[in-house]
């Protein structure tokens, strides 16, 4: 059986989703997920765009030891220096070159003849090859180039020494049938084309990334590009976990084998939404809330008898836990480490610390302790704290039927230095946020707000998620506590507190341009 190898994209394509800005902490801890999933590369970012794509490509590197890491380059010189001294660190390092191919983007963006492209194409994947054991190449709008001229650039950067050759459907254009045939096409066109292995690379805004990826499989792809949950550019990116899946049940069809470990599907697929804000609808394939909830009588009558009469994929096959495990009030700091570490988390001491006050805070309210609890406590204590931008101290909300409501906001900015204000709206959400915008003296747009509790019952936490729009930076920010109020203030903070992180990078970036 031939292998398929899986190369996620979730830390550059997907996190070039509208809205989506991750920390340092939160891409380290999506790589090692990735790692438990047995993914074969992972794209960490594209070193030379920003310091922060750079450093988190180099720490996931130099973190990840059984995948292969990988980072994006553009067709110059400066870029792949930059992707060299990120990635040189890791396992196997290996660069993903590009360089467009269709006429249109080789006239109005690179504003160069199709030998220029060529040449270029070539003198990149000779100078990376210096330093780079294995170089991807991607011919960026594949889909809409011109066959032989696709074929003949593809020969020439064999030749030049890459060693995966990547077919992107950049704008989501192609169907299957098509698809497949521009691959049929460049086995049969390109003479040393025995020596590479072909990469699929999908986009969804057809609707058509997964059974595109699936048709390139079986026209001679043995690499698939993918997003968890199938997040990135526009519409997104061929989702990782239904092609995975696809080709496991349907095997006796495709007749392949991954390394991938599925087990670790649905908890790759609750970490990347949580961490992204990006929701996983409730009929979603495989990952979806309801993938494994059957609502017809006669189904329901049929699976209690016989599983396999209406369910092809059973849950236990991707990790969707059975039960979950409880913890309360005399649950100790041992239990609580051992559970956070079933649950896939790395927590340092120093951190299982901090968690187990917030544990005890909590069970002292709250009676049994969830595993969304808890992995709504490790967010707050891991991922949610911006130690040097700003932290809230203290709110006071009043709200009566027959009153204008009023806000009063204490906060405190890296320095330690306290901020208050006060403010009211026409309600008390929006006297709460009337009263953050004046402390952050900045014009805020909210664009989405959401509220939902982690599980169920009365004394359950409450999670609040927001999109907010600074100037012309868009991001989101999530909040957790037991009131919403204080959710709410939490979530709005933690929006801007990324917002600030940006105009850091970016003043940093800056920096690096000027000097
Ligand atoms: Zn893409």
């Amino acid at each position: 059986m031939r292998n398929i190898k899986f190369f996620d994209t979730t830390l550059r394509d997907g996190e070039q989703s509208a809205g989506v800005n991750l920390n340092l902490q939160e891409k380290l801890e999506i790589a090692r997920q990735l790692e438990r999933l047995r993914v074969d590369i992972i794209e960490a970012g594209f070193p030379a765009s920003s310091k922060g794509d750079f450093e988190a490509v180099k720490q996931i590197a130099e973190t990840v030891r059984t995948c292969s890491v990988t980072g994006l380059s553009r067709s110059v010189r400066s870029d792949i220096d930059a992707a060299w001294e990120a990635l040189k660190g890791g396992a196997e390092p290996r660069l993903h070159l590009f360089i467009a191919t269709s006429p249109i983007h080789m006239v109005h963006k690179l504003r160069m003849t199709p030998e220029q492209v060529i040449e270029a194409a070539v003198e990149a994947v000779k100078y990376a090859k210096r330093f780079f054991p294995i170089v991807q190449w991607s011919a960026e709008d594949a889909c809409r180039s011109e066959l032989p001229f696709l074929a003949k650039i593809v020969a020439e950067v064999i030749k030049a020494g890459a060693s995966v050759i990547n077919i992107p459907d950049t704008v989501g254009y192609i169907t299957p049938k098509e698809y497949g045939e521009i691959f049929l096409y460049l086995q049969n066109n390109v003479p040393n084309i025995e020596n590479v292995s072909l990469s699929a690379h999908c986009h969804d805004d057809l609707g058509m990334a997964v059974v595109n990826s699936l048709s390139a499989i079986e026209h001679g792809a043995t690499q698939v590009e993918c997003t968890i949950n199938g997040i990135g550019e526009r519409a997104g990116n061929a989702a990782l976990e239904e092609i995975a899946v696809a080709l496991h049940i349907r095997k006796d069809y495709y007749q392949v084998e991954t390394r991938l470990n599925l087990q670790e599907i649905k908890r790759t697929s609750n970490l990347v939404s949580k961490l992204t804000g990006v929701v996983v609808p409730p009929n979603k394939a495989v990952v979806g809330k309801n993938a494994f909830a059957h609502e017809s009588g006669i189904h329901q009558d049929g699976v209690l008898k016989e599983k396999t009469t209406y369910e092809i994929i059973s849950p236990e096959l991707v990790g969707v836990p059975s039960n979950s495990m409880v913890l309360g009030k005399h649950s100790g700091r041992h239990a609580l480490r051992n559970r956070v570490e079933e649950l896939g988390y790395t927590l340092s001491d120093e951190e299982i610390n901090q968690l187990f006050v917030r544990f005890k805070e909590l069970a002292d309210k709250k009676k049994d302790i969830t595993d969304d609890d808890l992995i709504a406590l490790i967010f707050e204590e891991k991922f949610d704290h911006f130690k040097d931008f700003y932290q809230l101290s203290s709110i006071q909300v009043q709200y009566g039927t027959n009153q204008i409501p009023t806000a009063v906001v204490v906060l405190k900015d890296g320095k330690g230095n306290e901020i208050q204000e006060a403010a009211t709206g026409a309600g008390s959400v929006e006297a709460l946020y009337n009263t953050l915008e004046r402390c952050f003296q900045t014009e805020v747009t909210l664009l989405d707000y959401r509220i939902e509790s982690v599980g169920g019952g009365r004394d359950a936490l409450a999670q609040v998620f927001v999109k907010v729009r600074v100037h012309d930076i868009e991001t989101s920010g999530r909040g957790t506590a037991q009131d919403v109020l204080e959710a709410s203030a939490k979530a709005y903070i933690n929006a801007m507190n990324r917002v600030f992180m940006i105009e850091a990078m970016r003043a940093e970036n800056e920096k690096v341009a000027t000097s």
